[in-house]
């Protein structure tokens, strides 16, 4: 007996006593030429043949997602795969494509005829899983990430979100399931108008520095990234003008084509709007700009046993009147300015020591930023 026939011996054995579609049989015998079938099956139930119906299921959920590549996977009842394997070791079948893989390559090549995309393995835009029992379908996309900045031209706006405390940040009803409270940040802002234009369930900042919540932002503004988490959308030709209104500006709005960086090395120029002890002289305006024009600045880090050096330059006073002087000056990303200012804390030099007087910062404006910029590393 030859191999072909000892194949197709072995094929009308296990239809005797089982009903198997022509699928599922030849997944058994990959190498045979197999000529009759059962309609019923009782492997796969019959849903081989509604791949077309699960096709048209799939590019339904598939409806206003914008990708060009995708990956299918498969959930398969244990029961299903117990079948298949109790009939595989009766028959001593071995090496056969399992359901799960037929079903998904199937399917994966069905619907690159249908949608036009391609199949990708390692990086999808979007992942499909199915439950092709229960006909559920799940889409995943793919977080797509942007960078941007923004200006603030409101005080009292904290940058940051506040975390819902029913939750704890999980979700839940109260917090229409994104976590935070919506009571005005700049991370709400932008958050809201970039899940509007990208779809998308949620977002995660990474800031490049952070301001006092009564400070305002100026100039080209502070950069920040954004991830934007299932997005609908994974295109930006042109951002919206609209981007640019209003308290919280966001511009310079961009795909990235990865996760950014977890630290980034920046510039800043600040006004401080700064409140001395006694009457600001000519002698303190010197000695204080002269200590500041290029320096380095000692201090501790707020949660770690760490020294911090960071580089300030170009202080001038830019206004003075009696107590009260508007000083301008560059450091680098992570200076605290309210204690470079105060003194608090390890902070040396600091301009209340220098001009040996206590300096106190204006807590309806204390101090804003002029521009951040990164440093190309
Ligand atoms: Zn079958
Ligand atoms: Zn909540």
């Amino acid at each position: 007996m030859t191999v072909a026939t000892q194949v197709v011996s072995i094929a009308r054995n296990i239809l005797r006593g089982n009903h198997l579609c022509k699928l599922c049989l030849t997944r058994q015998l990959p190498n045979a030429s197999i000529t009759s079938w059962s309609e019923q099956c009782d492997i796969c139930g019959g849903m081989f043949s509604k791949l077309d119906d699960l096709t048209a299921k799939i590019t339904q959920s598939l409806q206003g997602y914008e990708f060009d590549t995708f990956l299918i996977g498969a959930t398969v009842p244990a029961s299903v795969v117990e079948k298949e394997d109790s009939i595989r070791a009766r028959f001593k079948l071995r090496g056969g494509e399992s359901l799960k893989t037929a079903l998904t390559s199937q399917l994966g090549r069905m619907l690159q005829q249908t949608l036009g995309k391609r199949v990708n393995y390692r990086n999808p835009d979007i992942a499909i899983i199915i439950s092709p029992y229960t006909e559920g379908v799940e889409v995943i996309p793919k977080s797509i990430y942007v960078s941007g900045r923004y200006v603030k031209k409101l005080r009292g706006l904290p940058q940051k979100r506040t975390r819902c405390k029913t939750c704890n940040g999980q979700g839940c009803e109260e917090c229409q399931h994104s976590g935070y409270l919506a009571v005005g940040s700049v991370e709400e802002a932008l958050s809201k108008r970039l899940l509007k234009y990208f779809g998308g369930s949620n977002t995660r900042f990474t800031w490049i520095g952070s301001e006092d919540s009564n400070s305002l932002v100026k100039g080209n503004g502070r950069p920040f990234y954004a991830e934007i988490l299932s997005p609908k959308v994974r295109h930006l030709n042109r951002s919206p003008s609209s981007w640019r209104r209003g308290d919280t500006a966001m511009m310079q709005v961009e795909l990235m084509n990865d996760k950014p960086e977890a630290s980034q090395v920046f510039d800043m120029k600040i006004e401080a709007n700064t409140i001395f002890d006694k009457d600001v002289s000519k002698e303190i305006i010197q000695t204080v700009e002269e200590a500041f024009r290029n320096c380095v600045v000692e201090m501790d880090a707020m949660n770690k046993p760490k020294v911090l050096r960071k580089h300030v330059q170009n202080m001038k006073f830019k206004q003075v009147r009696g107590k009260r002087a508007i000083l301008v000056f560059e450091s680098e990303g992570g200076l605290n300015v309210r204690r470079l200012i105060t003194g608090e804390g390890y902070t040396t030099p600091n301009v209340s020591s220098v001009s040996k007087s206590q300096v106190s910062l204006d807590e309806e404006k204390p101090f804003d930023v002029l521009g951040v910029s990164l440093r190309n590393r």
